[in-house]
């Protein structure tokens, strides 16, 4: 069931939305080369607190960070470590939520660090372009599959592969919330958009090859290609009057 949020609900969402988007500027200014994964996952869970808000995704299923921080070729649901260190030239997926007064925000940004490739470079634009190409045709009255198609059509041409096997969600007191927000889809199919839904809508895509595969420790997901992956996302209001991002800084 897809849970419609209030006016005063979505008031609290956007509080939500604007601290997790706070998150990602933290990480934005403190990522470095030498730095590990944990000194970053720490200083945004430090900043979470400092607002008023607690980390959404510690403890969620298990997972034992605050952040998903993922690395090159790893796509999702890197886990902060001591032991993994951020270099020159790597790309890397911060995905950081926080929960506000029993509501979540949730988003994602993927960070070049230094001077990267070319292809690292326009893997980076294509996903971020295809999550506002996507957030653009969240309007009300509009199928959930014109958000999905928006995704795919953008970033087909390239020759990039779409995650098929994770998607976006619903997002409100749970983290995730019906419906499924997938990256590929039919348009004019699917559940109707209306006020008062909330999505997050996450653009995971691979510079080559759509398989991905989960990794001994039971949570990091890796291209199966080895090729780089970009992971975008913005937590996203359906109102009267379109599509209005509640995960801005
Ligand atoms: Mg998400």
């Amino acid at each position: 069931m897809i849970i419609l949020k209030t006016a005063k609900e979505l008031s609290v969402m956007q509080e939500a939305g604007k601290i997790s988007a706070g998150a990602l500027v933290e990480a934005g200014r403190v990522i470095r080369p030498g730095m590990t994964t944990k000194e970053l996952d720490d200083a945004l869970h430090k900043y979470i607190l400092s607002k008023g808000a607690t980390p959404s995704f510690l403890g969620y299923g298990g997972f034992p960070g605050c952040a998903c921080i993922s690395i090159n070729d790893e796509v999702i649901h890197g886990i902060p470590s001591h032991d993994r260190k951020i270099k020159e030239g790597d790309i890397v997926s911060v995905d950081v939520g926080a929960c506000y007064k029993g509501y979540h925000g949730d988003n994602a940004y993927t960070f070049a660090v230094g001077e990267v490739s070319e292809e690292a470079k326009q893997l980076l634009k294509v996903t971020e372009e295809s999550l506002y190409a996507a957030i653009k045709m969240a309007q009300p009255g509009n199928r959930l599959g014109d958000v999905s198609h928006a995704v795919q059509a953008y970033v087909e041409p390239c020759g990039y592969g779409i995650v098929k096997q994770y998607v976006g969600h619903g997002v409100g007191r749970d983290l995730h919330e019906s419906p499924d927000v997938p990256n590929y889809g039919t348009p004019g199919r699917g559940p109707r958009l209306m006020p008062g839904m909330v999505i997050a809508i996450e653009p995971m895509i691979n510079a080559s090859g759509e398989d991905v595969k989960v990794m001994p420790n039971k949570w990091t997901v890796k291209t199966v290609s080895g090729s780089l992956s970009a992971h975008f996302e913005h937590t996203v209001a359906i109102t009267a009057d379109g599509p209005k991002i509640l995960t801005l800084a």
